[in-house]
């Protein structure tokens, strides 16, 4: 792959006509929408694929593919029966693709039954392949059920741990190792694995990107599909696949950003800690919120309009430098008052999911108190910790994803694992 020209990057679908289960599966209606038509929207979306080929030797989901908006590759009949893998399919359609005088660098593989998958989740995975130079990236889901804690039945009917001392190992839930599984919602690969190496993903440089466990559906019988349906219209909406979401950081204010002792409101107070100006400036392609608990409002020490001074006498100095902060959220009430706004309750993170149409799982929320972390985890954000008033870090019962020193070394994290 030429590293100075953009790469071609092409949507395989593959879509044969057998299937087992569900009759005609691939054209099957969900939503009024035949269930292909999902892979190849999304696809077409998706601002980073160059190409959307659906691969088939059925002349019907031919005929429906074209009408939604893909090309089409004919598949040989003895590539479309039931045993045949994926790898000499996505080989077929490569070779096909050259002699049409298209040459691929990357390879896109989505299967039709992943159909929650947005534009989002394709460009995401293609472009954690550019950033690290990973052959191969698939989206993987953290699995509930460890396999440290799980059982198997011997030929004597003995009951025997999965995996010998795991249980042991891992006596607390806490203890349990994070464990993925692939999801098949979106593996992106290289060409050369797949002609010259003769492989679908690469064995040594794969990487995968962890999307929400809730995107990953089994689509066998007829139950599955009305389960899928009722998904798509009344939890991720029938436009979901199409839906491109944003990234965002939420910054907790006090000691996280500017030096706080305690209950600051006067900007002759107003300090911001060092590396702040530098990190946001490295994070300049995500969207910037503020998550601030203020309870002495409610307190009575100061008033909003004195917050609100002091934010924004913020927001100009961040502007200086070129830093825009979308939206301050903040809670004026007093812990006792039991709101539902106050961190680390999530009321905030959720309005500004839909506010701006971001995608949460993806997001990061940084602060220096065990209130940031949990608000994190109670909405399924990633979390960073930070020295309060970059000294020292609070002690916690619950893990951080990551411990920065500073914002600078915050944000050298997050690029490094977008
Ligand atoms: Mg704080
Ligand atoms: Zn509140």
């Amino acid at each position: 792959m030429d590293k100075n020209k953009k790469p071609i990057i092409v949507s395989i679908i593959p879509a044969r006509g057998g299937s087992k289960g569900i009759i005609n599966k691939n054209i099957r209606e969900i939503c009024n929408k035949p269930l292909i038509a999902y892979s190849i929207e999304a696809s077409n979306k998706a601002s980073l694929v160059d190409y959307t080929f659906v691969s088939t030797e059925n002349s019907e989901i031919a005929e429906i593919a074209k009408r939604y908006g893909a090309e089409i590759i004919n598949r040989p009949i003895e590539l479309s029966e039931d045993h045949v893998p994926d790898l000499p399919v996505l080989k077929h359609a490569i070779e096909y693709l050259e002699i049409k005088g298209i040459f691929p660098d990357i390879l896109v593989w989505l299967r039709p039954p992943n159909l929650f998958r947005s534009c989002s989740d394709i460009n995401n995975t293609i472009q954690k392949m550019l950033d690290t130079n990973a052959d191969t990236v698939r989206t993987v889901h953290l699995v509930k059920e460890s396999p440290y804690w799980m059982q198997i039945i011997d030929e004597e009917k003995i009951l025997k741990p999965f995996i010998e001392g795991g249980e042991i190992k891992y006596y607390q839930r806490q203890l349990l190792p994070k464990v993925y599984k692939a999801s098949g919602i979106v593996d992106v690969t290289k060409r050369d694995v797949v002609m010259k190496q003769g492989k679908l993903f690469s064995k040594e440089n794969h990487r995968a990107l962890v999307i929400d466990r809730a995107q990953v559906v089994d689509l066998d019988n007829e139950d599955d599909l009305l389960v899928a349906e009722y998904i798509l219209k009344n939890v991720l909406g029938e436009n979901f696949h199409q839906k491109s979401s944003k990234k965002a950081i939420f910054f907790d204010r006090d000691a996280t950003l500017n030096e706080d002792e305690k209950y600051t409101y006067k900007i002759e107070d107003f300090k911001l800690l060092p590396k702040v100006i530098e990190g946001l400036k490295k994070l300049k392609n995500f969207d910037f919120f503020i998550i601030s608990n203020q309870s002495g409002i409610g307190r009575g020490y100061y008033t909003l309009k004195d917050v609100e001074k002091f934010n924004n006498h913020m927001l100009n100095e961040f502007k200086k430098h070129g830093i825009n902060i979308k939206k301050i959220y903040l809670c004026p009430h007093a812990p006792e008052k039991n709101c539902d706004c106050r961190k680390p309750k999530t009321k905030f993170l959720k309005q500004a999911e839909k506010e701006f149409n971001l995608d949460l799982n993806n997001c990061y929320v940084i602060g220096n108190r065990e209130t940031d972390i949990l608000l994190a985890k109670n909405a399924d954000c990633k979390s960073i910790l930070v020295p309060t008033n970059g000294k020292e870090f609070d002690l916690m019962s619950i893990n951080p994803d990551y411990r920065a020193e500073d914002l600078e070394k915050a944000a050298e994290y997050i690029l490094k694992n977008n």
